[in-house]
């Protein structure tokens, strides 16, 4: 099963990637899938060649890889997508590698979509003119991301939390493996409307949202989400509830149920998340 990347899975990527990408330089880049750029090929190749990669960093879902000229390039994977780092002597492969960007020394980055995914160039520091990364909500592991900051977010909202938590537009870089750990931890069922919680909840929600992005920081992030050298993450493997169908939960040992919420599947347990 493929899964969209999250904050923890893209920030590990970004983080390999800064460690072995500054200062590399960009020498050409040949494009297979036209439609995963926001400009022609020509334009784009001619924008980045020749600059050398500064810092990349996770921003939501995003990788955001700054050049040493004005340009940053902005990278979505879709659905587990990858970028990888290739030596000299390797091949791309046109069906696979949708964008190949050239580097110095013949080593080469290949980027892979296997549904759909962007490889934008944006002004770098400024996403206002970008339809997507100008509408993205705050970076849940930011330290201005306080529990006044959520209760403010939430107050006067209506509706389902789960919702609020995977709408980027609302927080940034939450998907449906880690919002089923968040809600559990925060004993909170992801149907209970917006509403209906408390001052005590929304602080153990804020604190279940950074818990769960930082284990899965700390676990090199969740199955088949690998970084520049393929690497897979290990969050899977300790994971509270999601995707457990039928075991029992680590807190009371009910057995743990699969929902239906919205147009996303759910686990919980029925006991601890009211
Ligand atoms: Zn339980």
């Amino acid at each position: 099963m493929r899964k969209m990347p999250e904050l923890p899975d893209i920030y590990i990527l970004s983080k390999s990637m800064n460690d072995v990408l500054q200062s590399r330089m960009i020498t050409g880049v040949k494009v297979n899938q036209e439609k995963c750029l926001n400009m022609t090929p020509v334009k784009f190749r001619n924008r980045v060649r020749n600059c050398k990669f500064e810092s990349i960093h996770q921003r939501g879902k995003w990788v955001i890889a700054e050049l040493d000229s004005k340009w940053s390039i902005a990278s979505n994977l879709g659905m587990g997508g990858e970028i990888r780092l290739f030596h000299e002597g390797t091949k791309p492969n046109p069906k696979f590698h949708r964008v190949v960007i050239e580097l110095d020394k013949g080593d080469w980055l290949g980027i892979n979509h296997w549904w759909f995914g962007h490889v934008h160039l944006v002004p770098k520091g400024d996403f206002s003119s970008h339809s997507q990364l100008s509408k993205l909500g705050p970076e849940p592991l930011a330290d201005d991301f306080t529990v006044d900051k959520l209760k403010a977010m939430l107050d006067k909202k209506r509706g389902r939390i789960k919702s609020y938590l995977l709408d980027q537009s609302f927080v940034a870089g939450i998907g449906n493996v880690y919002v089923q750990d968040i809600l559990w931890y925060a004993r909170i069922h992801p149907d209970r409307s917006v509403n209906a919680l408390t001052p005590n909840d929304i602080e153990k929600l804020h604190w279940a949202i950074q818990q769960v992005l930082k284990e899965g920081i700390e676990y090199g992030g969740g199955l088949r989400e690998q970084d520049i050298w393929g690497n897979e993450g290990t969050y899977i493997e300790h994971r509270q509830i999601g995707y457990r169908t039928g075991e029992p939960c680590p807190e009371c040992s009910t057995i743990i149920e699969e929902i239906r919420v919205g147009q996303t599947t759910s686990y919980i347990c029925p006991h601890c998340q009211v």
